[in-house]
């Protein structure tokens, strides 16, 4: 599955809905822009959802991360064009980096870029990344896909 982006949120505090960007939700930056409450809980409760959004959400948090060492942006409509979200390999994310790369002229490489991020974000990834390997297999090999994580 995939998010609705923006997703529709509705305030409990004032009751106001009102379309919130994904990215926010998940970063736990998005507020009612109403009355200002935080919509901190649904985003907790976007991240706890099941297996099935998790490529999806480890995707968004590696572009996310490589736009904050980068300092790029990174449109969603560039990563669909390469591959539907739950189906991204790390081979794609380096294709999809690789066009705001150049488009900024940074000097650094987007495999290096991409490659970066992931061992920010999840340590204990093996050395050797498989680029063309679903995500979640990439990064994490023998992930339990039932309900625990680790
Ligand atoms: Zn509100």
């Amino acid at each position: 599955m995939r998010f609705q982006d923006p997703s529709a949120c509705t305030c409990k505090s004032c009751g106001h809905t009102s379309a919130v960007p994904v990215r926010e939700l998940l970063r736990l930056t998005a507020a009612c822009p109403k009355c200002g409450e935080s919509f901190r809980e649904i985003g907790m409760s976007m991240r706890a959802l099941s297996n099935d959004s998790a490529t999806f959400f480890d995707a968004v948090q590696i572009i996310m991360q490589v736009e904050d060492e980068q300092g790029l942006e990174i449109p969603d409509s560039i990563v669909e064009e390469i591959r539907p979200w739950e189906r991204l390999t790390i081979s794609d994310l380096i294709a999809a980096t690789n066009r705001c790369l150049s488009s900024s002229c940074t000097v650094r490489s987007a495999e290096q870029a991409v490659v970066s991020a992931i061992r920010t974000l999840f340590p204990s990834s093996p050395d050797s990344l498989d680029h063309h390997a679903p995500l979640l297999d990439a990064i994490v090999p023998n992930r339990d896909y039932g309900s625990s994580y680790e």
